[in-house]
C-alpha cells in the first residue's frame, strides 16, 4: 500500500501573494498537486475554468452541499467556495501531495474534521502594502477591493490555528521559507513506519 500523501493548507488575505507562492511550489515538486475548488464568483479576465477553479451557479453549489461533496467549504467575500472531497481522498490514498489554498473560516472546519494536514498563513507586512497590491492587481471595483481590507484585517486574527506563518515582504525569502517547511515536513520521524525501510542496518 502507498504512504498517505500529505496535506498542505495555505491561507492568506487577498493580495498576500499566495498564488505566486503556491504555483512555485507547484512548479518544484512533481508529486504535489493543486486542489481546484468550486466557486459562485465570477471568473477574472485571466482564470479558465477547471484550471483555476471550477466555476457553478448558486444552484450547483448547494446541491453539492446537500450531497455532501465537499470536505469544506465557506462564504468568502459574498462567494461561496468549496473543496472537493472525493478529489482529495483520492489523491491522499495514492500517495500524492495536496495543496489547499483555502481561507481561514474552511482551515478552521478541515482543522476540525481531520487529524492531519500542515497549514501555513501567508501575511503580506502591512494592510497598507496589501492595498498596494490589490490596486496593482486591478481585478475588483473599489467596493469589493474595500470588502477585501476589511476582511483581510478580521483574517490575519486567524493565525493561531495554523503552524506556520510567512511574512511575504520579499517573494524570494518568502519562497524559501515555503519551501524549507515542505521539505521538514516530509523528513518527520512520526511518518517513518519501519526505520528498517529507509536505512540499511547491516554491518
Ligand atoms: P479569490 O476570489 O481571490 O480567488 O479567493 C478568495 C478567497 O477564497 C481566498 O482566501 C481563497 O483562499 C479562498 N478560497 C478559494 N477556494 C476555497 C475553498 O475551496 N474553500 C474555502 N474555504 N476558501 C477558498
Amino acid at each position: 500500500m502507498n504512504d498517505l500523501g500529505k496535506l498542505f493548507v495555505i491561507s492568506a488575505p487577498s493580495g498576500a501573494g499566495k498564488t505566486s507562492l503556491c504555483n512555485e511550489l507547484l512548479k518544484t515538486y512533481g508529486n504535489l498537486e493543486y486542489s481546484i475548488s468550486y466557486t459562485t464568483r465570477e471568473p477574472r479576465a485571466d482564470e479558465v475554468d477547471g484550471k483555476d477553479y471550477f466555476f457553478v451557479s448558486e444552484k450547483v453549489f448547494r446541491k453539492m452541499i446537500e450531497n455532501d461533496e465537499f470536505i469544506e467549504w465557506a462564504e468568502v467575500h459574498g462567494n461561496f467556495y468549496g473543496t472537493p472531497k472525493k478529489f482529495i481522498e483520492d489523491k491522499l490514498k495514492s500517495g500524492v501531495n495536496i495543496l489547499l489554498d483555502i481561507d481561514p473560516q474552511g482551515a478552521r472546519q478541515l482543522r476540525k474534521r481531520l487529524n492531519f494536514g500542515i497549514y501555513v498563513f501567508v501575511i503580506a507586512p502591512s494592510i497598507k502594502e496589501l492595498e498596494e497590491r490589490l490596486r496593482k492587481r486591478r481585478s475588483e471595483s473599489e467596493e469589493k477591493l474595500r470588502l477585501r481590507l476589511e476582511n483581510a484585517r478580521k483574517e490575519v486574527q486567524f493565525y493561531k490555528d495554523y503552524d506556520y506563518i510567512i511574512i511575504n515582504k520579499n517573494f524570494e525569502k518568502a519562497f524559501n521559507e515555503l519551501n524549507a517547511i515542505y521539505i521538514a515536513e516530509h523528513l518527520r520521524s512520526k511518518d517513518v513506519k519501519k526505520i528498517e525501510d529507509i536505512v540499511n542496518l547491516e554491518v
